[in-house]
């Protein structure tokens, strides 16, 4: 027998018990056990989550992103102590595509967020590294909810600018926060629309020193771009705000927006529709990921789709043929 070999499954209900204690190392186990990729303890990691999801629901969740260097440290190292500062409890996840290929993680990392990470009311936590985007982003999503059962009362999802992990990050979170660098045209050229659709507010930071009037001019272009795209809400226009993460002025009206845009939205009841449509989406995600994980992990169906991917390359089998036969294979 080799069981003493592998590690334990931890204890569910001491897990529970200590989530709901808010100690941080039980809530790091959590995450790390919603990581795993072993089977049994992904099994247990959904039992975890079914049953703390009585306990979820209730924070402030805010997507981040931004390009590389414009600051997202820096302003969630700056946001986050304002609010612990203010009495919130503050939890940073994050979804970074590329530390799957790097093999560490970049974005929440502690040393990027040095007040936060020795912050008793906060709570930093590394993207997932290994994983399809889905998955990755699929487990800081059950993260997130572990830190809501916490009693953290505001989420940071923190992405890089790649398109697809924001529009994941965009599908878990209640306010969409896209952060810009001062200068205007030439940004405005690279400034992707898919992006700036899904934002609820962009926000140029660095406005402080020889920048502050390149801001100003980048946020009046902006302000003129956004006008010309379809709001994302009836209940809301983006706004184009400048700010600066190092001296901190303006990190107080990036809050006063976020909650404003949340009283706005229960009121309208889009926080609620907004969710509902978010859960049912994620359910789809993650059954077309097991489905796509079935496909890989198993053996005699490995075995066969070289043979069945060959055949429709080379023209001699239809691609629904094909999905026939992958699919009676698979049982469905
Ligand atoms: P990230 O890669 O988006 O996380 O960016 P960082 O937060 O690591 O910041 C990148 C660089 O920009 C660092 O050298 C920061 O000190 C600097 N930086 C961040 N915010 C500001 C700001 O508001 N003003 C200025 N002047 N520099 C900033």
């Amino acid at each position: 027998m080799s069981l003493g070999r592998r590690p334990a499954i931890p204890d569910l209900a001491h897990l529970a018990r200590g989530i709901r204690a808010r100690e941080r190392a039980v809530i790091a186990r959590a995450i790390t056990l919603i990581e795993s990729r072993r089977s049994d303890h992904q099994k247990a990691a959904r039992r975890l989550v079914q049953e703390l999801l009585p306990l979820t629901g209730k924070a402030i969740r805010v997507g981040i992103t931004g390009a590389p260097g414009v600051g997202k440290s820096t302003t969630i190292d700056a946001l986050g102590s304002f609010l612990t500062d203010k009495g919130y409890k503050v939890a940073v996840l994050a979804v970074d595509p590329s530390s799957a290929r790097s093999g560490g993680s970049i974005l929440a990392d502690k040393t990027r967020m040095p007040r936060l990470a020795s912050d008793a009311n906060a709570f930093v936590r590394p993207s997932p590294s290994s994983g399809t985007l889905g998955g990755v982003a699929a487990k800081t999503r059950e993260s997130m909810l572990i830190c809501e059962a916490a009693g953290y009362d505001v989420v940071m999802v923190e992405t890089i600018g790649t398109g697809q992990s924001e529009t994941m990050v965009a599908d878990m979170t209640d306010f969409f926060l896209v952060l810009m660098l001062p200068g205007a045209g030439d940004e405005l050229q690279g400034l992707k629309k898919g992006v700036i659709e899904i934002a609820d507010m962009l926000a140029i930071n660095k406005t402080d020193g020889d920048n502050v009037k390149r801001a100003k001019a980048a946020a009046a272009e902006y302000r003129a771009a956004l006008h010309i795209l379809n709001p994302r809400s009836l209940n809301w226009s983006p706004p184009v705000v400048t700010y600066s993460a190092l001296t901190e002025v303006g990190i107080a009206q990036l809050w006063d927006v976020i909650l404003d845009h949340r009283e706005r939205m229960s009121k309208a009841g889009e926080l609620d529709t907004r969710r509902r449509e978010q859960q049912v989406k994620w359910m789809w995600a993650m059954l077309e990921d097991r489905v796509r994980e079935r496909l890989k992990s198993d053996p005699a169906l490995r075995a066969k789709l070289p043979r069945i991917e060959g055949a429709v390359a080379a023209g001699r089998m239809s691609p629904a043929t094909a999905v026939d036969e992958i699919a009676a294979a698979l049982g469905v």
